[in-house]
């Protein structure tokens, strides 16, 4: 039995690829600004998943997975529904920002906005826009981010118990990438997948690459084939699921910003353990004289670093999954 599925002006109601756009907002020449959407309606019944990338504007390698995908999901091998929005900050994707350069208040983090307001900021509109179709329609949400250097590789789905932890559970595992948080309803307020799970939506964060061409094509490749693993678990498409064996479950995260600035060498790459005192990387002055070490704070997994080669005091120097411990399905 196929189903209607109307996201924007994309309306799908047989099997097949439909496409078309989504109003998020207008720009200030009156302009709608439009996000991207894909719905591929499968031949047979299964759940409705929902891929997006982009909600940070200059996290590119989600859009590249999502097409990557996307080019070889067969409508005739699909058991359910993939509507996806490979692009959704558009304004921020443009600018090869974060976030939008209308947004002026809030921080702007549109990931911190979900449910979003109909009569808020430009970032609370876009929000709002986005997440009632997903309400509508999606029994699972993945959405796809990246932090700072090509190595970054890890995932977060919500932590909990009930059918919406244990599918979002099941998706982590099949996705397999060894560093994943199962996240505490105290993390993350207001994005997405926490969003998404309290209204009954099993979701997931994919955090892979970096910002804007920080990524590279097998990364993409990868991924795409994990995100495959994740639909055959979910029996949408045929074929054995791969196991990528035990995950390190981490409890929480902490961002840590540069105490001093300076030219930067990085130490250690993402996934790397530290102790609290592992040095992490080193400050050079203009002349090229060392003028320090920047030292991990805590013990725990790399799951950012800086890149260098120049950093600002206040920058993001790590970001450190702690107390991690291996778990097995
Ligand atoms: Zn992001």
């Amino acid at each position: 039995m196929t189903k209607e599925i109307i996201v924007g002006t994309a309306h799908s109601k047989t099997p097949g690829v439909t496409k078309g756009e989504l109003k998020i907002g207008e720009s200030p020449d009156g302009n709608a600004i439009n996000a991207p959407v894909v719905i591929v309606q499968g031949a047979s019944d299964g759940p409705v998943v929902w891929l997006h990338g982009c909600v940070h504007g200059n996290e590119y390698c989600g859009t590249y997975i999502i097409h990557e995908f996307l080019g070889t999901l067969d409508p005739a091998r699909l058991k359910g529904t993939v509507v996806a929005i490979p692009v959704l900050n558009v304004t921020a994707f443009q600018k090869k920002l974060r976030m939008s350069p209308f947004e002026g208040y809030n921080g702007g983090d549109l990931n911190r906005q979900f449910p979003g307001d109909k009569g808020g900021t430009l970032t609370q509109q876009m929000a709002y826009a986005l997440y009632q179709p997903l309400k509508k329609y999606a029994d699972v949400l993945i959405d796809f981010h990246t932090a700072l250097t090509p190595d970054v590789r890890w995932a977060l789905f919500p932590k909990g118990t009930g059918k919406v932890a244990e599918t979002s559970e099941k998706i982590a595992r099949a996705f397999g990438y060894r560093d994943t948080l199962p996240t505490p309803d105290t993390l993350l307020a207001g994005s997405a997948m926490m969003t998404a799970a309290r209204d009954g939506i099993a979701s997931f964060i994919v955090e892979c690459g970096g910002k804007v061409r920080a990524f590279t094509d097998e990364s993409v490749t990868d991924a795409a084939e994990r995100l495959n693993n994740a639909l055959r678990a979910l029996e949408m498409l045929e074929g054995d699921v791969t196991d990528y064996g035990a995950l390190n479950y981490f409890s929480s995260f902490e961002w840590v910003t540069a105490k001093q600035g300076g030219l930067f060498e990085r130490f250690v790459q993402c996934g790397d353990t530290v102790e609290e005192g592992t040095e992490i990387g080193r400050y050079f002055d203009m002349h090229g004289n060392e003028r320090g070490k920047a030292t991990a704070p805590k013990a725990g997994i790399v799951l950012a670093i800086h890149p260098g080669p120049i950093m600002a005091s206040g920058e993001t120097l790590i970001h450190i999954g702690l107390e991690p411990k291996q778990v097995r399905a």
